[in-house]
């Protein structure tokens, strides 16, 4: 299934230029170089990025002769959505998309007072093989194009049918092991010209990518890096992640560390918290130990339970306890709000669902 997938990604990707996901002076390039003048770039951008048409037919002020070039040799890749769920509680929306080649990935929309935020997948699948993790079960299919991310969000916004504020990259698959096109996804979506999204409101997750987040705070980017902890110590990370036997936490905290020293940016630290597994007052005591002195922030979240595994979230007074441990050691801590209860929102959920529904009508969608 992966292989075949692959396979056929790369024969969506062969041919013609994915202009969705080209910066604006490479559009201006690709415009000069069919003997066009290079302002037709910018106009077909503004309906790529700003009034986001879904087809060259829709772009009513690009002459004819040029429509035709553009459709020999360039493609806007197309998402079809195949499931949505909204929640009755409190507005989240869960969307199932295929991508050309049949791969499915998932998005969620989530409304807050500050502003709406969506979360986006940047592969389908992932080969990170994090245990509580529903997202990496079946592997890693492919890397998602910055196109298929961007998608993502001008969809979300149709869905949920307001102004998206806040993007995270915290959907399924790691965007550092697609580093290239996420960052391209970034700089797309935050351009002025095109989506407007502040750097500031985008939040990037990563498992913990050493050398990719060296490479991500060269990119000298505003966003928000969270890195994914979920243990006090390598023993216990290494038996929840396998990236932790690469990596150790002092690295991933140095690495932090330069992204904070290049950006400014506070660095914010995931921690779901598992039933017995990670959640005691000696592991709180000994994350304060690992975070005090720098400037950052922890999110704990009870862990969403999945079928194929059996660990279980915490209990409230245990999450409470871990919370006030660390404030006790200066460490600012929340405790992230669960959106969507009612919508099987937890991570990689739907996706796989719908993945499963497929297979079960023969591959069809
Ligand atoms: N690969 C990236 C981003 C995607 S996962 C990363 O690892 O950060 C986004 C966040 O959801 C990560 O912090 C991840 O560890 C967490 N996560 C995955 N499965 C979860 C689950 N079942 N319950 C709670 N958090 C989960």
């Amino acid at each position: 299934m992966n292989t075949e997938n692959r396979l056929q990604s790369e024969e969506y990707s062969s041919g013609k230029v994915d202009i969705l996901s080209l910066y604006l002076p490479e559009l201006e390039k690709l415009i000069r170089d069919f003997g066009e003048p290079s302002y037709r770039a910018r106009q077909i951008y503004t309906w790529l990025h700003e009034k986001r048409v879904l087809s060259l037919e829709e772009m009513s002020n690009i002459p004819k002769s040029l429509k035709q070039k553009l459709s020999e040799n360039c493609r806007i890749p197309r998402m079809e959505l195949v499931k949505s769920r909204h929640s009755a509680q409190d507005g989240t929306c869960k969307a199932a998309f295929a991508l050309e080649d049949g791969n499915i990935i998932e998005s969620v929309f989530m409304p807050y007072r500050h502003g709406n935020s969506v979360c986006i997948s940047s592969q389908a699948g992932c080969r990170m093989g994090c245990r509580f993790c529903a997202s990496t079960l079946g592997g890693l299919a492919r890397n998602l194009a910055a196109s298929e991310m961007l998608g993502q969000v001008y969809a979300m916004e149709r869905e949920g049918g307001q102004r998206v504020s806040h993007v995270v990259i915290m959907g399924t698959g790691e965007p550092l092991d697609n580093l290239e096109q996420v960052v391209r996804f970034i700089r797309i979506l935050s351009d002025e010209a095109a989506g407007g999204i502040s750097q500031r409101n985008i939040t990037l997750s990563t498992c913990g990518l050493v050398p990719q987040i060296r490479q991500l705070a060269g990119e000298h980017l505003q966003v928000t890096l969270a890195l994914s902890l979920h243990a006090s110590n390598d023993e216990l990370r290494r038996s929840l992640m396998p990236i932790a036997n690469r990596y150790s936490i002092a690295e991933c905290l140095d690495a932090c560390e330069a992204y904070f020293r290049e950006t400014g940016r506070r660095i914010s630290y995931e921690y779901a918290l598992i039933r017995g597994e990670n959640d005691g007052p000696e592991q709180a005591r000994e994350l304060a130990g690992l975070l005090s002195g720098r400037n950052c922030h922890v999110n704990l979240i009870p862990v969403n339970p999945i079928e194929e595994r059996d660990y279980r979230k915490s209990q409230p007074e245990r999450v409470r306890d871990f919370q006030a441990e660390l404030e006790r050691h200066g460490i600012n801590a929340t405790v992230r709000r669960k959106m969507g209860a009612d919508i099987d929102s937890a991570c990689g959920q739907l996706r796989r669902k719908q993945m499963t529904e497929t297979k079960k009508k023969g591959g069809d969608i």
